[in-house]
């Protein structure tokens, strides 16, 4: 199981942002995305695309984030500019968490924790592993894509959803949309 912690929500400046950390989670592989206190709001639109597009895929929140971080049971991982190249930890973390892409189900449990503004010293000390995507300051959407697919290895860009509204039949051109009966 892979859960995505969304903290430091700003209101007003981050919405969309939490909704795409959301919205990426589900389509990169997570289970689920918890979003900490006012990020809250952007459950119903993360939980829309899931009604639509199919899922399995959970919306959870938390009023309390640090203690989400550090009751974990399992592996937590921090994506920060500030941490460990990924090309080195990757292989080092999918042992650890126990995570295995070419078993059908594993068993592992890893919470990846991504900020919005300044993150709390607590989450670095929490964390197993502080991750840097490149060292340079960028986003938590892009950190959070590229984190996953390294996880995977790629094998998520395979996966299957179930209970879909609607499903997208892949075009060279142009756009086609399916709606199961
Ligand atoms: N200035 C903030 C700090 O010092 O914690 C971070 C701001 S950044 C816009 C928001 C989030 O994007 C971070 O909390 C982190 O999760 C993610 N992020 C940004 N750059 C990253 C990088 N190079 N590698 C991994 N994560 C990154």
């Amino acid at each position: 199981e892979v859960a995505v912690l969304r903290l430091g929500h700003r209101p007003g400046r981050d919405e969309r942002t939490t909704t795409h950390v959301g919205l990426t989670a589900r389509a990169l592989g997570a289970d689920s995305v918890i979003l900490a206190g006012s990020a809250g709001g952007r459950r119903e639109t993360i939980e829309d695309i899931t009604d639509r597009f199919g899922g399995p895929f959970a919306v959870e929140t938390t009023d309390e984030p640090i203690a989400t971080v550090e009751n974990w049971e399992g592996t937590v991982v921090h994506l920060t500019m500030y941490g460990l190249p990924i090309q080195e930890v990757e292989s080092e973390i999918r042992n650890v968490a126990g995570i295995d892409t070419d078993a059908d189900d594993d068993f592992g449990r890893l919470l990846v924790v991504v900020g919005a503004e300044k993150v709390p010293f607590d989450i670095y000390e929490a964390a197993a592993f502080n991750v840097a995507v490149t060292n340079q300051p960028h986003s938590e959407i892009a950190s959070l894509a590229v984190f996953l697919d390294r996880l995977f290895d790629g094998c998520e860009l395979d996966r299957e959803w179930v209970d879909a509204d609607q499903t997208v039949v892949p075009q060279a051109e142009g756009k086609q949309v399916t709606e199961p009966e």
